[in-house]
């Protein structure tokens, strides 16, 4: 298997563990959970007898998973609005800061890795309201919805949602998908304002502004894997 994971599989005893037990993450990491003292000559039987099912376990996590990158980043590339950024490092001394000149993002004075994530993720949330706010309006516009307000939230599970009081709620990551899926995300939200539901009238209306929408609602469950791995810093790599 061409992945850096170093082990095959990583071994933990639990207490709590009656029986072995082998967990594959989405990272592709196999985990075997063992009770304590189990003679590693158990493990191994236990491995080889499951071995199919767990290469094929692993096998789907590491397609699906999310191209690691580097970080920081060379490039951020905001496909929503058509745009790359590019990061300058400018160093110098003082408190961390962000500016833009043209597509450049230039940072510059003193801060570790997570003081820069921080920056960037800081940059990401202005550039998803100054790019997906004039683009709701202008797609409520168009197709004559009305609603509250715009809030933007960098969330792990939820594209985007409409309360009962027509508060939009999008979620950051929008700004890695492709033109044609955010619009159609935007008119699934606006058609809330109208069906608080998921009904056939609910789904008449989506179609009503976005013909396509079957296949642009199967692109954004899969859109996860366009979202760089640095907006949501590795917690089970
Ligand atoms: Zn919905």
């Amino acid at each position: 298997m061409s992945d850096n994971d170093t082990a095959p599989w990583a071994v933990r005893e639990s207490a709590r563990a009656r029986r072995l037990a082998v967990r594959v993450h989405r990272t592709g990491r196999v985990e075997v959970v063992v009770p304590p003292r189990t003679p590693p000559g158990a493990v191994q039987r236990f491995i080889e007898a499951h071995r199919g099912w767990i290469e094929d376990r692993r096998a789907a996590a590491l397609r699906s998973r999310p191209p690691q990158q580097p970080f920081p980043p060379e490039n951020i590339e905001t496909a929503a609005s058509a745009e790359r950024w590019r990061l300058h490092l400018a160093g110098g001394g003082g408190r961390l800061r962000l500016a833009t000149y043209d597509h450049l993002l230039i940072v510059s004075g003193e801060g570790g890795p997570a003081a820069l994530r921080e920056k960037l993720l800081e940059w990401l949330m202005d550039r998803a309201q100054a790019v997906l706010e004039p683009l709701l309006a202008q797609v409520a516009r168009e197709h004559g919805f009305s609603y509250g307000k715009v809030v933007i939230r960098r969330q792990r599970t939820r594209w985007g949602s409409c309360s009962s009081r027509g508060t939009i709620s999008l979620n950051v990551c929008l700004l890695f998908q492709p033109p044609e899926v955010v619009r159609y995300l935007l008119v699934h939200e606006l058609s809330h304002t109208r069906h608080m539901n998921h009904s056939p009238r609910f789904w008449a209306c989506v179609a009503s502004c976005c013909p396509q929408w079957r296949t642009l609602d199967r692109q954004l469950l899969q859109g996860w894997r366009h979202v760089p791995s640095w907006v949501f810093a590795a917690t089970d790599a």
